[in-house]
């Protein structure tokens, strides 16, 4: 694989030239199912009819005016998000590290623009992944990602997953708020407890904090809910969006209410692409979608039929699969042996899936999948295991 890109990536040496629905076609004719969905991009799948027809209109149109100008499309999306959400208002960023900075820069500006400046840190959890713009690795607060880049930008400190005393621990007169996702994606499939999340939104109000919370992987509707965060019936000051919402087309947002976002004053923060006509066309397709009566309901039925598979599964194969956790269609599991290995596997099965943190392989399938996707992704994860476990079962027999 000679190539004029960086080598930043461990790619696959695969090509593909064909997207339908859930499957990929690769360019010598195998078909793959396709449970990475473009690392949960691609919320309808390949190639959806609606995505396809709504870009071909924005095509002919404007397809960037830049935000001299009114931009009805975006103002549109905007008011979806904010009438399907917590949040009064919406900044529109052209990825989920960007949308991250503006929900950084706006938990910060909110301090300021009352009137205490040094209050600019944000609490993070171990495990965490915002991005890799300067500020998002410090936030992520991964050593892999920091080092060599020069002194991490300041601010953000680090507590144990899901610790309130740590966190309670952590305020100091220089603290913002607190910033996490709901279900932990790199960080593997680590989904934060309810209860969890609901004393974090007390502490912060009685603490005078903001709570941000990054929906970029989570939110769109990927665990069953709009947001992440419904599941705990709790509501942020300020989250991130991106990856879902696009359905592919590269768009992020940041939602704030109308008090967090109190700082950010004409100026304050802007994008060239942000928003553009063609992003907030193709935006409002994937909300038409997700927001229809009964998607989300299904996206939860799919969720649990899912589960029970992977727990069936678990249960034949209990030397390969050590765990599986998750929330709707947002699921991993937690391998016994090296999870490059189960992925390998699965992939050699014609099934794709994603790597995360702390030894677990993604499922992330489009958000459109039936029963029957289901079960024909469980039988290649079964081929997998059934293969990875053989040596085992020798051994047994022996
Ligand atoms: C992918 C991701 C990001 C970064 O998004 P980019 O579009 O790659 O900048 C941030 N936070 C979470 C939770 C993510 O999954």
């Amino acid at each position: 694989m000679n190539s004029a890109l960086y080598p930043t990536y461990a790619r696959a040496d695969i090509a593909f030239v064909r997207g339908e629905g859930p499957w990929l076609i690769a360019d010598n004719g195998d078909r793959y199912l396709d449970f990475s969905a473009g690392v949960a991009v691609l919320s309808l799948g390949h190639g959806h009819p609606h995505l396809v027809e709504t870009l071909k209109h924005a095509a002919a149109a404007p397809w960037h005016v830049s935000n001299l100008f009114r931009i009805p499309q975006a103002e549109r999306l905007a008011q979806r998000l904010v009438e399907a959400s917590f949040a009064d208002l919406v900044f529109f960023a052209n990825s989920g590290a960007e949308a991250l900075e503006c929900a950084i820069k706006t938990a910060r500006k909110y301090h300021a623009h009352l009137g205490a400046p040094q209050r600019f840190r944000l609490i993070t959890f171990e495990g965490a992944f915002h991005g890799r713009t300067l500020a998002t690795i410090a936030a992520g607060g991964n050593p892999k990602y920091i080092e060599g880049f020069g002194p991490p930008v300041a601010g953000f400190d680090q507590v144990p997953f899901a610790d309130l005393a740590a966190v309670e621990a952590a305020i100091t007169s220089e603290t913002a708020g607190v910033l996490l996702e709901p279900v932990q994606g790199e960080g593997g499939l680590r989904v934060f407890p309810h209860e969890f999340l609901r004393a974090l939104r007390a502490l912060c109000d009685a603490r005078g904090l903001l709570l941000v919370l990054d929906e970029v992987q989570c939110g769109v509707g990927r665990t069953g809910r709009f947001l992440a965060c419904e599941h705990a019936g709790v509501t942020p000051d300020i989250a991130a969006l991106a990856k879902g919402l696009g359905g592919g087309f590269p768009i992020g947002a940041c939602l704030a209410t109308r008090k967090a976002a109190q700082g950010m004053t004409a100026g304050s923060h802007g994008s060239t692409f942000g928003g553009n006509p063609l992003a907030a066309a193709i935006g409002n397709a994937v909300l038409d979608i997700v927001l229809a009566e009964g998607f989300l309901n299904r996206v939860v039925e799919n969720g649990e039929y899912l589960t029970q598979h992977l727990r069936a599964l678990k249960q034949r194969y209990p030397g390969v699969i050590a765990e599986v956790r998750g929330e709707g269609l947002m699921y991993g599991i937690k391998t016994h042996i090296p999870n490059s290995d189960l992925a390998t596997a699965a992939r050699e099965e014609k099934l794709l899936t994603v790597l995360a943190g702390d030894n677990v392989v993604r499922l992330l399938p489009p958000l459109t999948i039936d029963h029957a996707h289901i079960d024909d992704a469980v039988t290649k994860l079964e081929a997998a295991c059934a293969h990875l476990a053989a040596p085992t079962v020798r051994q047994g027999a022996a």
